[in-house]
């Protein structure tokens, strides 16, 4: 059993998909978690009282945009006054555009490097301080498979994703000697409302049906044709957090099926 009984985690993009799962996974090892995300205010209400409930911590919600750089860092200030510190932070909000490059409407483009990619930095930035006072911490940020490869019509979300295995490298040399980790996970695909999204993106891009897409596009990519759980990926999440994984900092870890092995 991982113990971490008194640490506090804070999870952006945490109201649905992976970030949820990886909430309920670091709630199930002990941890007071911070909840991030957009949604339905009762479902999200709904959510934090059930991790309350079935694992016996406290968890609170920020309603912090991550393409705001203030709100970001109030959301971490709001962690460390309600729930002492933020000794994990997991980088996870993401969105995805698909489009051809000559016609990607230039917002999205801003959009994804500000929610995938800048908006870890800003988190970074304002949880080190706290996290090198008290001598320890994990942050993880989930990356992909397209931090490793690339796939087309998805020029903005490969290179944030990218971009995010960089930031990753640079901050875990940072923090080294301060016992502090930095990680990203890279998931093949898995099965959520992000994904499910893009398929009639997909559809219309590569002109094809919802079956050809899951088939020939996403699942085509993964050698053992099968999505990624939400909770195989929380687990890793919660292994990192682990004193075993004390010495793993720096590196992208993909959990992809065999995607990036080809
Ligand atoms: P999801 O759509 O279920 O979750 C995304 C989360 O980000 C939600 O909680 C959403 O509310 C939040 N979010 C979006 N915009 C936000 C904003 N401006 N401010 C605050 N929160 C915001 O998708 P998911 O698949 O669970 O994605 C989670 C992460 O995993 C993303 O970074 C994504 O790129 C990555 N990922 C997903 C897959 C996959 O196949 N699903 C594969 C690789 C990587």
């Amino acid at each position: 059993m991982v113990a971490l009984n008194g640490k506090t985690a804070v999870i952006t993009g945490s109201t649905t998909g992976i970030g949820l799962a990886m909430a309920r996974a670091l709630a199930r090892a002990g941890a007071n978690t911070v909840l991030n995300g957009l949604g339905p205010t009762d479902e999200i209400e709904k959510e934090r009282k059930r991790i309350e409930a079935d694992f016996g911590v406290k968890s609170i919600y920020s309603a912090a945009d991550m393409t705001k750089p203030a709100e970001i860092a109030a959301m971490v200030g709001l962690a460390e006054e309600a729930l002492g510190s933020v000794d994990i932070l997991v980088n996870n909000a993401g969105i995805q555009f698909v489009s051809p490059i000559e016609e990607f409407p230039a917002d999205r483009w801003d959009a994804i490097i500000a929610i995938d990619l800048s908006s870890a930095f800003h988190g970074i930035r304002a949880a080190v301080p706290g996290m090198k006072k008290r001598g320890w911490g994990r942050i993880i940020n989930t990356a992909s498979a397209h931090s490793l490869v690339a796939s087309p019509f998805k020029s903005a979300y490969v290179s944030a994703k990218h971009g995010i295995s960089g930031l990753t490298k640079a901050v875990a040399l940072e923090l080294a000697t301060f016992k502090i980790t930095c990680n990203s996970i890279s998931p093949g695909y898995v099965w959520t409302p992000l994904v499910e999204k893009q398929i009639p993106d997909t559809m219309k891009a590569r002109n094809m049906t919802r079956e050809q897409v899951i088939n020939e596009v996403l699942l085509d990519a993964q050698p053992t044709k099968q999505f990624v759980t939400v909770e195989q990926v929380a687990g890793l999440a919660v292994f990192l957090c682990t004193d075993d994984a004390a010495q793993i900092t720096g590196v992208n870890i993909p959990i992809d099926g065999g995607w990036t092995a080809q």
